[in-house]
């Protein structure tokens, strides 16, 4: 008998959640390709944080092995500090403890190179550029996505599914659920990169470091290997509205924001040549991820504020559990797989979503008794443990259940 000819899976956005979902589709047995709107794969914003619940994800693509060659493997993490003098407030030691209660290490890597990871594996004829996604219509037994070139020249793909992993602007994601609001945070990102050679030698350590001050704190660690150190400064935003991963902002203005802080924050901040500044926005958990044939993933699916560092992580649970749910499906089965993958998954990343709310009113607090006390709240802390609801999150336990 003939093999029933495999799905075809177009996926709208080859960022970090598209190219994992067309990795995890395509080991599945899927004929998964990737449609992106720029004319080469090119990650913005820097620095990410690569939790132990992605890195295990990447064990199984084969790719973590890889992850040493550019990233920095975490030997302390949430190494609080005092905004003026730099007095540490607590550390929590990673390295092996981390790979024993988590199964992975957590790394920090510049985005770009993780990007060029998972391309590394993904068969070329798998990604085509140059694609921006105009519509996506349902085709009654299949689902049909017109793409438009930079010349404005239109084609149409017609697949069993297609999948939005286009961002947090998506444009696949009113054809599964109304617009929700934006809540703006008030707050915005300032993220820099500065060369080793110039930076202060505590930031080389592989630490990730954050100052806590009024009103704002200050995230530092290194990454490309030890070449670079990725800064994130989250301030109030004042008047700026732009949420873009290419928003130009001005070095003085950062600079401005840290006046009387540590002299090595100051100096960190000295030596960038340049910034992106990123207004922060809240977004309620959609209602449904999946209508029909059309289902969303990553940020499209859940932007969330980045109090977690969990954005992509989320995104790359999401691929193996779509993969999972879609993996020896037929044509009709498509609608009844996407709407499993929504209920194992929407409720696990609304959860990351709402709990990423209202972190900065403790980083925040101005100085005085309830600073005191977060201060000796923190030291008393266990965060690698607390964060055990993240970082050992079983995909395959909650396939199981699902
Ligand atoms: C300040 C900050 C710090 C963060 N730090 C971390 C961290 O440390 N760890 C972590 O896990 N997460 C972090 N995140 C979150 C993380 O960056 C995102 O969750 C993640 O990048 C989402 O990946 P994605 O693939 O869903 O979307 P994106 O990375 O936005 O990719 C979407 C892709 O779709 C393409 N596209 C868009 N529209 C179209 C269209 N119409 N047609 C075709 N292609 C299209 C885009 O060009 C892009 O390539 C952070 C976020 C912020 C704001």
């Amino acid at each position: 008998m003939a093999k029933p000819a495999s799905l075809r899976i177009a996926i709208v956005g080859g960022g970090l959640g598209g190219l994992a979902a067309a990795l995890f589709l395509r080991r599945a047995g899927l004929e998964a390709t990737v449609y992106e709107q720029s004319s080469a794969l090119r990650e913005l914003g820097a620095g990410i944080v690569v939790a132990p619940n992605m890195v295990r994800p990447l064990a199984t693509l084969g790719l973590a092995a890889r992850l040493p060659e550019f990233a920095v493997q975490l030997e302390a993490a949430w190494e609080f500090r005092r905004w003026q003098d730099g007095r540490v407030l607590s550390v929590q030691p990673m390295g092996e403890e981390c790979l024993r209660l988590y199964g992975a290490h957590c790394y920090v890597a510049h985005r770009a190179d993780l990007l060029a990871l998972l391309q590394s594996a993904l068969p070329s004829e798998a990604l085509k550029l140059d694609r921006r996604c105009i519509a996506v219509r349902d085709a009654g037994d299949a689902v049909e996505a017109v793409f438009a070139d930079r010349d404005g020249r239109e084609t149409t793909v017609r697949a069993d599914a297609v999948i939005g992993a286009d961002g947090i602007h998506s444009v696949v994601r009113p054809a599964v659920a109304p617009e929700i609001e934006a809540r703006f945070s008030g707050l915005c990102a300032f993220r820099c990169l500065v060369p080793a050679a110039d930076a202060p030698p505590m930031a080389l350590r592989a630490v990730q470091t954050l100052w806590l001050g009024p009103e704002r704190h200050f995230v530092h660690y290194p990454i490309s290997a030890g070449r670079l150190v990725n800064v994130v400064a989250i301030v109030p935003a004042g008047d700026w509205r732009t949420e873009s991963w290419t928003a130009e902002g001005a070095i003085g203005d950062l600079r401005a924001e840290f006046a009387g802080w540590d002299a090595r924050v100051l100096q960190l901040v000295d030596a960038a040549t340049d910034t992106k500044r990123w207004a922060l926005y809240d977004r309620t958990p959609l209602a449904r991820w999946c209508a029909g044939r059309v289902g969303l993933l990553g940020d499209a699916a859940h932007a969330m504020l980045p109090f977690f560092a969990q954005g992509a992580a989320q995104a790359i649970e999401d691929a193996v559990v779509l993969a999972a749910c879609l993996r020896g499906v037929d044509a009709q089965g498509v609608p009844a797989a996407l709407a499993r993958y929504d209920a194992i998954r929407r409720p696990r990343a609304s959860e990351v979503q709402l709990m990423s709310r209202g972190r900065e009113i403790r980083n925040h607090l101005p100085d005085g008794p309830a600073q005191v006390e977060r201060d000796r709240a923190l030291a008393g802390g266990d965060p690698l443990r607390q964060s055990a609801w993240l970082y050992g999150h079983d995909v395959e336990s909650a396939l199981r259940a699902g």
